[in-house]
Order: structure tokens, then sequence, then C-alpha cells
């Protein structure tokens, strides 16, 4: 059984959408558009013309910098509507099942409530480091499982799942349930992406974005990394020319212009930063504890989180709460050298005060 199987009956033999074809050097009297420039037209590609309906030179950059085939990669409006898409492909309203592993990235639950699909949510506890018991997450997977979600490096503990461990739950998930691992964070672990995976794995999905370590999260720019089993499909239910031509080409410049090599230096400052930062919060006297980190944050927790937010929040830096699910803790993005010393000013003067 290939994962095919597990998509939406109905979905199965999804056709694309048939757009006007797309010729250069032709006269295109074939898609109702205007034979003129529209004023502050400065793309390559002209504005009055629709983009292509998936823009396959920048597939090409990102299937290769991702290290897949070019069939094995959509992309979508930020990794967010991967998400989207890849449930609504998956899972059928009222009857079918996403499991993952809390805290995680609230998405993959709101995307499901979305779509009208279930959510069994494994809790992982601070006093275990945030690992993910592969036993009790493969019990939690019934007949109604279509897709597991496993973020990792994960947001917000920032714990990277070990390569076994995502290779037993893909295994187990073989011919049942296709298993997601969102890599939003992978620049910043030690651990590589698991794309060669992939030729071992049909079930296999990965989630990479450009809104990280690429700089460029104001582009709405991912990628869903699939069998093409599934990305045929993804492509089929994704709305046409999806990528608007201002985006296509922001985000070509960005990476034609060095991009991959400035965001390696940036990774590289941002993990020596997430580095000082961790050392130097764990001498802090209201800081309870530290987690290592693989993303470009980190969870912490403090004695007071609130009065902490307020505190940095007044001098007009903000920090992100996530007391409601963890209690007392904050995650803290890793910001510039700059920010980072602004942090830690604000920091010394809570100890002083709360002494
Ligand atoms: N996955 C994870 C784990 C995230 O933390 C985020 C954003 N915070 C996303 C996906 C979505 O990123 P984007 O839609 O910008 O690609």
């Amino acid at each position: 059984m290939s994962i095919l199987a597990s998509i939406r009956p109905e979905l199965q033999s999804l056709q694309p959408y048939r757009a006007a074809e797309q010729v250069d050097d032709t006269i295109r009297l074939n898609a109702n558009e205007a034979p003129w420039s529209s004023a502050g037209d400065a793309f390559r590609r002209p504005l009055n013309r629709y983009p292509e309906v998936r823009p396959g030179g920048l597939a090409a950059t990102l299937a290769d910098a991702y290290g897949c085939a070019a069939d094995n990669l959509v992309i979508t409006r930020g990794s967010s509507e991967g998400i989207d898409l890849l449930i609504r492909i998956f899972c059928r309203a009222g009857e079918d099942t996403i499991v993952t592993a809390t805290p995680t990235f609230s998405m993959y639950r709101h995307y499901a409530r979305v779509q009208g699909a279930s959510i069994v949510e494994l809790a992982t506890a601070p006093e275990d480091d945030f690992a993910i018991d592969v036993d009790a997450l493969l019990n939690a997977c019934d007949a109604t499982t279509r897709m597991v979600f496993l973020c990792s490096p994960n947001n917000p503990t920032g714990k990277t799942i070990p390569r076994q461990n995502l290779e037993r739950i893909l295994s187990s998930c073989r011919n049942r349930a296709a298993v997601v691992v969102d890599e939003a964070y992978i620049e910043f672990s030690d651990q590589p992406s698991v794309v060669d995976l992939l030729k071992d794995y049909d079930n296999l999905i990965i989630l990479r974005t450009l809104s990280k370590a690429l700089a460029c999260a104001g582009a709405r720019c991912g990628s869903v990394i699939a069998n093409p089993a599934v990305t045929n499909i993804l492509a089929a239910v994704q709305a046409p020319y999806a990528l608007a031509t201002p985006v296509v080409e922001c985000v070509e410049n960005a990476l034609a212009d060095g991009g991959f090599a400035k965001a390696a230096k940036w990774v590289t400052e941002i993990r020596n930063q997430r580095a000082g930062l961790i050392e130097q919060l764990g001498n802090m006297p209201f800081v309870e504890r530290v987690w290592h980190s693989d993303g470009n944050f980190f969870l912490v927790r403090v004695t007071d989180a609130s009065a902490l937010l307020e505190h940095c929040a007044t001098r007009g830096i903000l920090l992100r709460s996530f007391a409601d699910d963890l209690q007392g803790c904050l995650r803290i993005t890793v910001g510039s050298n700059d920010e980072n010393q602004q942090l830690l000013l604000a920091l010394r003067d809570f100890a002083d005060i709360t002494r």
C-alpha cells in the first residue's frame, strides 16, 4: 500500500486546474489578461501577466538547496499554508485524527480544527527534557490516525528528535499514516535534515521555510517536501498562481544574491549568541531553568513570568509567554548582538529590582 491510499479517497485522482498555456514571445489572447503594463511594474515578469501556475525556477533552486528532486517539492505561502493543505488532503472531517506531541507549534492543532479532524496530543514533560516517548506516541495512533506531526527542532522547546526515533515512527506508521517532520528551525540544529530518508519512507513529509534562517518571513515562502504521490495532489489542491510575481522575484533575488551564504553566517552568529544568552541567563537569580535549544530561540522558566514579560515590555523588548501551557515559561528569540545586549541589561535590572 502506498502513501496515496492514506489521502482522502475523493482527492486521490484529483487533477490540477488547467491554466491558460504560458509561452514566451507569443501573442497571449488566451488568459483574459490586460495587454498594457500597470504603473509600478518593476518586475522581470510583467505584472499584467499571470505568474507561473507554480514557480518552476524557484522550486528547482529550493529543491537543490534542500537535497531533493523538484517533483518532491511544492512551494507554499509559508510553511503554515503547507500544514493547512496537508491536513486538508489527508483528513476527512469528523472521521480522521492527527497525532502530535505537546508543547509544540499551535498551527497543527489550529488547522486540524479548521478541517474538522480530531487531535490526539501526547504530552512531553519538562523534567524529561521534553523527550518524546516513542512507544507512547505509537500507542496513541489508531485506525483513525492519518498524520503524525513532529516538529524538530521543536517550537517552543528547542528539542531535536533523534533520527533513530523518527525512523522508528516512520517505519511503524508505514502503510498507515503520514509523518510530517517540521524542520522550520533545522538550520540552527547540529543535526541535519532527514530529507535523505525520503527514498526509504514514502510516508515522510518534510516542511521547510524561508522565514527563519533565510530571513524572508515577509515574503511568505515555505516548502512541502514529500513523495510525488503527495506533492501532485497538494499541487492540485493549492490555488493556482499561489505565489505572486513580486514574491517569487524578491525571493529569487534574496537567494541569488548570496542568500544561502549570508544565512549560513547568520546561523553561526545566532548559535554563538544563543550559547552566550543561555549561559548568562543560567546565572540569574530569578531563572529556575533554561533549556538547551537547537532553534533560534530558547525556553526559560522564571519565578514570575508575567512580571518579567511586563518589565521587558516597558523597556521595548517583547518576549513570548508560554505560561498557559508551561507554568512560568517564556520563549526568547535570539536577536542581533545589540538586541541581546539590551535584553541582558533589562534582565539584570529585573534581577536587581526583584532581589
Ligand atoms: N513551523 C514552525 C515550527 C514554526 O515555528 C513556524 C512559525 N513560527 C512555522 C512552521 C510557520 O512558518 P512560516 O509559515 O512563516 O513558514
